[in-house]
């Protein structure tokens, strides 16, 4: 075991604040991280303040992770003393089921294992990014291509995956009609992915306040929903929705955004219930899905796209004394647009 310096949520409702973990010692599988960089996702403080449900404590948030490897297991192959790597939102999962062999490990039916806030295989809590340290099986750690900085790296473990695979699945690209709705720490990795990929990309926000941010990440239009004329002005645009939204939606109003074929897919989530006419699928046969990060593979691939294009995250750097401002400036959407501790001042 090693002892390590951490920040952690003692319980739901109190502040964060520094401590110490133990983690495991190296198996032969395992390579240990020193962690460099961690992003603050938005589940980090849903599941820290439980608004999720229950949950671990102490809490040590954190799976946008992006480290060097410091030290590996007898049995390790594809990772070596000095390799940059990323961890995500996973750190295992069953590696039986039909999801795990499809690569698909985000699905597993077998029971995958959470960064932190989960229970391991071997019985013990599992402590995510705001750490100085991290032992992880070599299968859950993607490699961090030379071309990206490992700050900006940081946020594609979870903001940016959760954009690309969706944006994969539904073919966004060239000729294809692509909105991304909301402009925080995902949707701007939506605007860049789905620029990227080719595809003619409009951003969705609630006012104008980010368009020029959003033009300049490569979207090529930008509407205020607050606008009702937008809702006229667009119908039966787009080929693809993708909804980073985790506020309450009027659904029908979005579907009557899409051409006939096209598809809403919600990667954010409201913690209500939503209503939704079905007639606003039945014309134009349109689909209403969901999607959630993505395989161990695809986040591998997702890293390599983002290097060969030139990109990371757009980031504010703060030091770890900062996070709990951080969470209160993510809750009132007051960050562009993902906050990532530099895990040297934990
Ligand atoms: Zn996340
Ligand atoms: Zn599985």
């Amino acid at each position: 075991m090693t002892t390590v310096s951490a920040y952690a949520a003692p319980s739901a409702k109190a502040p964060l604040e520094r401590t110490t973990i133990e983690r495991r010692a190296v198996r032969e599988f395992d390579v240990l991280i020193d962690i460099e960089f961690a992003g603050i996702c938005h589940s980090d403080i849903h599941q820290a303040r439980e608004g999720w449900g229950e949950a671990i404590f102490p809490m040590v948030p954190g799976h946008e992770i992006a480290g060097v490897v410091s030290e590996v297991g007898p049995g390790v192959t594809r990772f070596a003393v000095g390799d940059r790597v990323g961890v995500g939102c996973l750190v295992d999962s069953c590696r039986e089921c039909d999801n795990c062999k499809a690569g698909l490990e985000q699905y597993c039916t077998g029971g995958s294992v959470g960064t932190y806030n989960a229970i391991g295989k071997d019985g013990e809590p599992t402590y995510g990014g705001y750490a100085q340290k991290i032992v992880v099986d070599e299968n859950y750690v993607v490699r961090i291509p030379d071309g990206l900085a490992l700050d900006v790296a940081a946020p594609l473990l979870c903001a940016g995956i959760t954009t690309y695979s969706p944006l994969k699945h539904w073919n966004a690209g060239p000729g294809k009609k692509v909105a991304i709705l909301g402009m925080g720490g995902l949707g701007h990795m939506g605007v860049k992915i789905a620029h990227a990929l080719g595809a003619e990309v409009t951003v969705l926000s609630q006012s104008l306040r980010k368009k020029d941010d959003g033009l300049k990440l490569g979207a090529d239009h930008y509407y205020a929903t607050s606008d009702e004329n937008t809702f006229k002005e667009l119908k039966g645009t787009f080929d693809l929705i993708l909804s980073t939204v985790s506020a309450p939606l009027n659904l029908d109003a979005y579907l009557s955004l899409l051409k006939t074929d096209g598809a809403f897919v919600n990667v954010g989530a409201p913690e209500e219930p939503v209503a939704l006419n079905l007639f606003s699928v039945i014309g134009g046969r349109k689909t209403l899905a969901g999607s959630g990060i993505g395989g161990i593979q695809e986040t591998q691939e997702m890293l390599d796209f983002c290097a060969e294009h030139g990109f990371g995250a757009e980031i504010e750097l703060i030091s770890a004394d900062q996070i709990n401002e951080a969470y209160e400036r993510v809750l009132a959407s007051d960050v562009r647009y993902r906050f990532v501790i530099d895990t040297s001042t934990i």
